[in-house]
């Protein structure tokens, strides 16, 4: 299909932009071509339909047009609170006017007895509408006064406004290029049948009607065609390239469950695995032995029990004659990991190394020589394990726990370790509402472990006040008189760290206070520790020496003593709620009931108190994440933020999400029906496609 270059025009050339303007453009918005133009959306319409009567203006109308004879005009106060106010009637009241700036200007122009159209931003002062530095245009008194369009408003920069370029020029030039539009320049990308089918407003009608829409009516079909156009293009990028991993990618084939496996299995498994996860297992087991690349995404709450999983999918590997190694986000949980598998392996006599930033020079030597030579098949690590040095012979299987730690470029280095890609498995903790999993994550295939391991207590959350500190204190007393342990945790934002750090030790002071040696004794973990003195502090806590755990987020993922059974969090109201959950999971790991006790100051912020409310309330991870993503948006939510597969510009992953599941659908039924886009009615779309940034490789994806 031929080439249309009309978009790709250098903004230079629409008339109204000269190399000047064009030159700012660039550097303020980004804008380089026609298309870029095009995709600077009006943020909002201006009704400049309506003209309303001044007894009538309602506090919430916060634009307004009115029209009327202007009475009387004078200046009033003096230098910063000088002020032209000017007294506007029509046939029902009298309103204010007043201008703070361009005084004088105003004065020359505006003429008593004459009749305007007035716009602007309604306030209201003492109860009485006034507009302050309206929009004011002559008007005859007989003249017809309503304009039939929305008026768009776009953003723009303080710079471009002062060279001429505010909101106002940018809908000029706009209206410039959107007047060319037409089909042949901007042709559908849907198919006609497609198109046909979902009743869309076409691509060059949506582009004109998002600007300058004929009603309100137009205005949201624009809407939907453009916002369905932008989930549907992610989703089909992200379809596409999980769907070729499937048919082209070879992988490693894992043909059997053998000797590891079944052993572990029949003799050393703890307890009986839960439905989920046997549910899980089986989909791994499935996608390994299909001899392309697996590339799963786990989900599952904190202590669903994923750990167990993963290793039961190593010992597959084994079995296969294949390595396998584990990367946990920080030092403290890679230990925990490997003391963990290394006890459990020891009785089927199977040997697993450690290896992070901290393994000894001789050590990592032998370690490393064994993992190029293959008798090592086992492997836990930190980061450390993605360095160039570390070779595998044949590298099976990735897992990577705690995913959000781990940006995608550090992911695709682990697997390039291995001339065949080897099969991943990412691990989450922190719950994604599946709609945003499904489109943050749409090249991944998707596991969930949506059921805790039975007996487990429920965790009790409470919100308790500063004014309560000495009773909470009495409480976490008893509860170490019965032999637990306690964990105190302390907020440490990354923009204030030198004051939580000095809270913390602050803090440490006070609980010793409470909890003086040698009855007690108190371990502090915190970032500013080197790490061999974190890692003693945290040992002496997991080995029962300490009652008592201050600390900082550091321990937020993953560790696991069993005995703790009160997570007392400082200054809750500071954390997030996919945080405050993470913290929680800390306790409630053993058979005694457990506790999570949020501490604030008397009065927090909404949002606040909205989150120590969901809390106290809700027990589980995915229901929170829902609420989290109500509550702030997808861009904050945690795992998601390096995605740029959620940068969407028209679209809300919180407020279109049935335009999301309706946008997806239709990419799976597309593919279903034409895998590779081959078929001659998708040429525009596998060609739109192609042009996009950061294309689909079509070639080979792994
Ligand atoms: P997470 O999913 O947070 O990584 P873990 O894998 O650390 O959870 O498991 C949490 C705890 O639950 C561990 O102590 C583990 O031994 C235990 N566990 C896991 N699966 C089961 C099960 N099916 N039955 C009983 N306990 C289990
Ligand atoms: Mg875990």
């Amino acid at each position: 299909m031929a080439v249309n270059g009309f978009l790709k025009n250098p903004i230079e050339y629409l008339k109204g932009v000269g190399p000047l303007r064009a030159d700012l453009l660039k550097k303020e918005l980004g804008i380089f071509t026609y298309e870029d133009l095009l995709n600077h959306f009006p943020f909002r319409h201006i009704d400049r339909t309506s003209v309303s009567v001044i007894s009538q203006l309602k506090q919430e109308a916060d634009f307004a047009q009115v029209a009327g004879v202007v009475l009387h005009v004078e200046i009033i106060g003096q230098r910063a609170g000088k002020r032209l106010v000017a007294q506007l009637k029509d046939k029902s009241g009298i309103m204010e006017l007043t201008w703070f700036k361009g005084i004088n200007w105003i004065q020359k122009t505006i003429i008593p007895g004459q009749s305007y159209l007035v716009f602007g931003r309604l306030g209201f002062f003492n109860g009485r509408p006034q507009f302050v530095h309206p929009e004011i245009e002559k008007i005859e008194p007989s003249q017809s006064l309503e304009k039939n369009y929305l008026e768009p408003v776009y953003s723009t920069t303080e710079k471009l406004r002062a060279k001429g370029l505010g909101g106002r020029q940018l809908a000029k030039l706009t209206q410039v290029l959107v007047a060319q539009l037409n089909p042949t320049v901007l042709p559908e990308i849907l198919s006609p049948s497609l198109f046909t089918e979902l009743s869309l407003m076409g691509r060059a009608a949506a582009y004109q009607q998002i600007h300058f829409p004929s009603n309100a009516t137009q205005a949201a079909a624009a809407l939907k065609r453009l916002k369905f156009e932008e989930f549907f293009i992610a989703q089909l990028r992200m379809q596409l390239v999980r769907a070729q991993r499937h048919h082209q990618s070879a992988g490693v084939l894992f043909e059997k469950v053998g000797d590891a496996f079944n052993r572990y299995y029949s003799t050393c498994l703890p307890f009986e695995l839960t439905g989920a996860q046997k549910r899980v297992l089986k989909e791994i087991r499935t996608d390994t032995a299909k001899g392309t690349q697996m590339n799963r995404l786990l989900q599952g709450d904190v202590g669903s029990g994923k750990t167990i999983v993963a290793l039961l999918a190593m010992l597959l590997a084994v079995d296969n004659g294949y390595q396998a190694c584990i990367m946990a986000p920080t030092e403290i949980l890679a230990q925990q990991h490997f003391a963990s598998i290394q006890t459990s392996l020891a009785t089927i006599g199977l040997s697993v190394a450690l290896l992070t930033g901290s393994t000894k020079t001789t050590e990592r030597k032998k370690l490393l020589a064994a993992l190029e030579e293959g008798s090592l098949l086992l492997l836990v690590g930190t980061h450390a394990l993605i360095e160039e040095t570390v070779q595998f012979k044949k590298l099976g299987l990735v897992v990577i726990d705690e995913q959000h730690r781990f940006g995608v470029a550090q992911r695709a280095r682990l697997w390039k370790k291995a001339a065949v890609p080897p099969h991943i498995l990412v691990m989450t903790a922190t719950p994604i509402p599946r709609t945003l999993a499904m489109t943050a994550y749409g090249d991944l295939d998707y596991s969930v472990i949506d059921e805790l391991p039975p007996g487990r207590k429920p965790i009790q959350t409470v919100h308790r006040y500063e004014k309560d500190r000495s009773r909470v204190m009495e409480f976490i007393r008893t509860e170490i008189a019965k032999g637990r342990q306690i964990y105190i945790i302390y907020p440490l934002i990354e923009e204030s760290a030198k004051l939580d750090y000095e809270n913390l030790m602050k803090g440490y002071e006070e609980v010793k206070a409470f909890f003086p040696e040698p009855n007690y004794w108190i371990s502090m973990v915190h970032g500013r520790q080197p790490a061999a003195q974190k890692e003693i502090n945290m040992q002496r806590f997991i080995s029962g020496d300490t009652q008592i755990m201050v600390a900082t987020t550091v321990i937020e993922v993953g560790v696991n003593v069993p005995n703790a059974t009160v997570m007392l969090i400082e200054s809750a109201e500071k954390f997030g709620l996919s945080q405050l959950h993470q913290l929680r999971g800390r306790v409630g790991r053993g058979a005694e009931k457990s506790y999570c006790v949020l501490l604030t100051p008397p009065s927090i912020g909404k949002d606040a108190s909205e989150r120590m409310k969901i809390m106290v309330q809700t027990a589980s991870g995915f229901e929170i994440a829902e609420k989290d993503l109500l509550l702030r948006g997808p861009g904050e939510i945690e795992g998601t933020r390096q995605s740029g597969a959620l940068n969407f510009k028209l679209a809300s992953l919180v407020h279109d999400r049935s335009l999301l599941e309706w946008a997806r659908e239709q990419a799976a039924r597309l593919l279903d029906a034409d895998p590779t886009l081959g078929k001659p009615e998708n040429q525009p779309l596998r060609y739109y496609l192609q042009q996009q940034k950061g294309a689909v490789n079509w070639s080979k994806i792994s």
